[in-house]
């Protein structure tokens, strides 16, 4: 049910996108680093189409790369939608830029493309990376993203948050998947429990124009 409702964000995200002026293709690989952050939700997304080789060797190459700097979150969407709301202040957090290549990346192609994290899908680009060296992202784009990120995280608001390598890692274990999979609440090294929606995080200049985008999420019946 979680898995048919993350389908239907998926598709309508790449709807939305394919009416934006975007440069981003497949095999496109410079923003691939190692600091996107998935939910389990979309961990076991992946893992769940793979057959137990798949399996096998996706987990192999992924536990290479286990000792290598990548971004820790300490903090998902929704926790920060509520420190906003609070008046709070927000962790800081490390993150670098040049934490390159993702742990999945198999020369210039993902190997789960199809199946990619919200985290990769939403990182598009009016201009190519490659030539200007950093992404040039549309406002109004980032807004749509942080509501995606804050439906998807909602949904699985019993799961966690992480660095995608440490929560495909967790997946790893049969015993975590189906921990997983009974709605049991899953904790472990590097993971942040997730939230459901406090409150929307839209700035006052897009909330007309985000309007639209939301009726159809409700639609989905998130
Ligand atoms: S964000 Fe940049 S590097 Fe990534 S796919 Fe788009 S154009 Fe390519
Ligand atoms: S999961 Fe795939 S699309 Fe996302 S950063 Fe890694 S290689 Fe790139």
């Amino acid at each position: 049910m979680k898995l048919a409702v993350l389908e239907q964000l998926y598709k309508l995200y790449s709807e939305f996108v394919n009416t934006q002026e975007v440069c981003c293709k497949r095999f496109c690989a410079f923003c691939c680093t190692r600091n996107v952050t998935i939910t389990t939700l979309e961990g076991f997304y992946i893992v769940n189409q793979m057959s137990a080789k798949e399996k096998e060797d996706f987990f192999g190459f992924l536990d290479l790369d286990l000792s290598k700097d990548r971004y820790i979150p300490k903090i998902t969407i929704n926790q920060l939608a509520d420190c906003c709301r609070n008046g709070g202040t927000p962790p800081e957090e490390e993150i670098d830029p040049n934490w390159t290549p993702c742990s999945l990346l198999k020369g210039e192609e993902c190997p789960v493309y199809l199946f990619r994290p919200f985290g990769c899908r939403c990182l598009v680009s009016k201009v190519q990376c490659g030539e200007t060296g950093f992404a040039q992202i549309d406002p109004f784009i980032l807004t749509v993203n942080t509501i995606f990120q804050q439906y998807i995280e909602h949904i699985d608001s019993q799961g966690a948050t992480g660095n995608a390598v440490d929560i495909l890692r967790h997946l790893k274990s049969e015993e975590f998947r189906q921990d997983y999979q009974r709605n049991d609440v899953v904790t472990g090294k590097n993971l942040i429990s997730n939230l459901a929606i406090p409150c929307l995080m839209i700035p006052p200049e897009h909330r007309q124009k985000v309007k639209p985008i939301l009726t159809s999420i409700h639609r989905i019946r998130v």
